[in-house]
């Protein structure tokens, strides 16, 4: 099932406000973060990233170049583009956002930006084949399948490659979703949160939901179910809270009890490692820009100054404000009809 485009649009337009909100030039919305709570949650992404990232170089993976899906602000993408010296790409559909990364890359004191690009999860602007490390933290629960997300994440990577994806949560089945709340809670909220009844009874992500942005929570099922298209991965499922890991395999789906009690009880976070296996090696190219490809027929692109030329397709795909906009011209019509 493919995300449908009034989510898309809804992206678009949420995400613009609120980066205006962190970037602090207006309050659209008292219930998400303000200008310097929003550092706050980053400062504390690229610290959980920066480890996860050196487990990963420790397992000999190689991180570059890289492409992050759903990057948002851009700020682990920075990361690894400054702290692990990695070139790569981010890529999001909220062209507000990836033209935030800059300023809170500064802020969070990571001196070298990806490549920024501007497109749809659904329809990676990448040559089969081709990229190492392909990475999403928080992404795939706004479609309403991770399937072609994921299918899409496998395609573009190359052989011997990783596609790795974390912060996704689980279902938790004890619980009502009478409303949905935000990031800053209510008065009432707050009181309900310490009589430790509120996550029993209220789903995240309230604004958003009311822009079109989906915020799905999928079930242990659908995980493996999915993930059945990987032919080496291993998956750690964990209770949102408290109680143990789980870790999993292709072969060995078996998930402890407890752990799978616990995330009924209190929802859960998943995170997963695929390698990936293609008959053949990628092409070497001389340049990362080598590696995009035409959203509309995936053939080769070629740079002029300040556009992106599809000579098959006869499509020109503009950069503007270092963001290069790689979404099919219909849809980019659709979610930027002045681009
Ligand atoms: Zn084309």
């Amino acid at each position: 099932m493919r995300q449908p485009q009034k989510s898309k649009f809804g992206e678009v337009v949420f995400r613009q406000k609120l980066v205006d909100q962190h970037l602090g030039k207006n309050k659209s919305f008292p219930g998400q973060p303000d200008q310097k709570q929003i550092l706050d949650v980053l400062k504390e992404r690229v610290d959980s990233s920066r480890k996860i990232f050196k487990n990963l170089q420790k397992r000999n993976l190689t991180l570059s170049p890289f492409l992050e899906i759903g990057a948002e602000k851009c700020q682990r993408a920075s990361l690894l583009s400054s702290g692990f010296k990695s070139p790569g790409f981010a890529l999001d559909i909220s062209f507000e956002s990836l033209k935030s990364a800059a300023y809170f890359a500064k802020k969070l004191k990571l001196n070298k930006l990806p490549v920024l690009i501007c497109a749809d999860a659904e329809n990676l602007p990448f040559a089969d084949n081709s990229l190492p490390f392909v990475f999403a933290f928080e992404t795939l629960h706004h479609f309403p399948d991770p399937r072609k997300t994921l299918e899409e994440m496998k395609r573009v990577t190359a052989n011997n490659g990783y596609v790795f994806f974390s912060e996704e949560p689980v279902k938790q089945t004890v619980n009502l979703p009478v409303w949905r709340r935000d990031f800053n809670l209510t008065k009432y909220e707050k009181i309900l949160k310490k009589l430790f009844i509120l996550p029993f009874l209220s789903t995240l992500g309230a604004s958003e939901t009311r822009y079109g942005i989906l915020e799905n929570v999928f079930p242990v099922s659908t995980w493996q179910s999915c993930l059945k298209m990987f032919e080496e991965i291993e998956t750690i499922y964990e209770p949102v809270f408290f109680g143990p890991k789980s870790k999993v395999g292709r072969n060995n789906q078996f998930i402890n009890p407890l752990t799978r009690f616990l995330i009924g009880l209190q929802g859960g976070g998943i995170t997963a490692l695929a390698k990936i296996k293609k008959p053949q090696n990628p092409p070497t190219v001389k340049n990362v820009y080598d590696l995009l490809a035409c959203p509309k027929c995936r053939k080769k692109l070629s740079r002029n100054i300040s556009t992106f030329n599809c000579k098959s397709c006869k499509q020109t795909y503009p950069i503007k404000d270092k963001v290069i906009f790689l979404l099919n011209p219909v849809l980019r019509k659709k979610l930027y009809p002045n681009i």
